[in-house]
């Protein structure tokens, strides 16, 4: 990783973002001789190095830890001489032509091409807990990590669509999944409430909160209050699963690019264009549904090779103008 000791630079591709869509936009610009430069953002590497075990990305036969894998993606794009930069992009102004971005509220810079993998962070309740043990049972995503908890007794946390469909993935491999629900009904459509209804092992805790975790260095139990009539108990569940929602890191693209009401980035369906020309949008800050390691990866390639189009297509336009 270099220092960022460069002022006034314009550069053919900034990427603005760490997690497997930054670096595998980063590995594809590079090989295409685009000299990007990418800031990792304040999380360097993404929700990845979050996680525990990874083992559903292929190519890792014997799975990897997300840390790991965040490294070995960074060196990839490294060994092909992506500029890989300590810095947060606090600003845009995508205006005019070549974009301008700025890096940690100071330094300005002009880039021809913008590649978005800002990512998306899960919600969390706040408790104390939840950081604590997080990695050690408490997760926020049943598809990375349901697999270690088979045959155990689990708990999910919300009533959305995520919730129902965490639920549901869960209740194929646990033995037990308790659904914590804070209303006496839920948000998620009546076709996913069904699913959960439907299942033998999903028992739904209606008008029920979480107080805290139980377990010195692994979740042993849930504690739990009904806040109709104060009851309180703990759970035996040795998985806590938070699904009350994403939020895309979006916001300082707010004014500046189409945004659906979640905040997620729109593009243009089948590829990574975003409305203003040479700004592209990859990952999950412009995916609600999939959020998977490998489906980011699959679109910072989309966005690299739009963003190589992009400006291919520029060269020819300003060849002509100065013909
Ligand atoms: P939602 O915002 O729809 O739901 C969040 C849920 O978490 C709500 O039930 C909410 O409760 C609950 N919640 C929020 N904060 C807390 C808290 N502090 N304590 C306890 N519970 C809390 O988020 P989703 O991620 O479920 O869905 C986001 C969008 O993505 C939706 O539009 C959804 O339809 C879509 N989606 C679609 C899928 C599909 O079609 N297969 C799959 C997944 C998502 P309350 O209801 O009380 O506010």
């Amino acid at each position: 990783m270099k220092e960022d000791d460069t002022t006034n630079e314009h550069v053919q591709v900034l990427i603005i973002g760490s997690g497997p869509a930054g670096y595998t936009a980063a590995i594809y610009a590079a090989r295409a001789g685009l000299k990007p430069v990418l800031y990792t953002g304040a999380e360097p590497g993404g929700q990845l190095t979050i996680t525990t075990d990874v083992e559903n990305y292929p190519g890792y036969p014997e799975g990897v830890t997300g840390p790991q894998m965040m490294v070995e993606f960074q060196k990839q794009a490294e060994r092909f001489d992506t500029d890989v930069r300590y810095g947060v992009v606090t600003d845009v102004d995508f205006s005019g032509w070549p974009h301008e971005v700025t890096i940690d509220g100071k330094k300005k810079m002009k880039a021809d091409a913008v590649i978005i993998s800002t990512g998306a962070s899960a919600k969390w309740l706040g408790l104390a807990d939840e950081i604590r043990l997080n990695g050690q049972g408490v997760s926020a995503c049943a598809v990375c990590d349901g697999f270690f908890f088979k045959g155990q007794d689990v708990a999910v946390v919300g009533a959305g669509d995520t919730a129902a469909e965490e639920a549901s993935y869960l209740s194929k491999l646990a033995n037990k999944v308790y659904m914590i629900v804070r209303r006496d009904e839920m948000r998620a459509s009546k076709i996913m409430q069904q699913r959960v209804f439907n299942a033998q092992n999903i028992e739904i805790l209606w008008n029920t909160e979480t107080e805290g975790l139980i377990g010195e260095n692994q979740v042993e139990g849930v504690a739990i209050v009904n806040n109709k009539t104060g009851e309180k108990r703990v759970l035996n569940a040795t998985g806590f699963f938070v699904a009350i929602g994403h939020k895309p890191n979006t916001e300082i693209f707010e004014s500046v690019l189409d945004l659906d009401e979640s905040g997620y980035i729109i593009t243009t369906l089948g590829t990574s264009k975003t409305q203003i020309e040479g700004v592209f949008a990859t990952g999950d800050a412009q995916d609600r549904i999939y959020r998977q390691a490998v489906t980011a990866a699959g679109s910072g390639c989309m966005g690299a090779l739009d963003a190589e189009r992009f400006l291919a297509q520029k060269e020819v336009e300003l060849a002509e103008v100065t013909q």
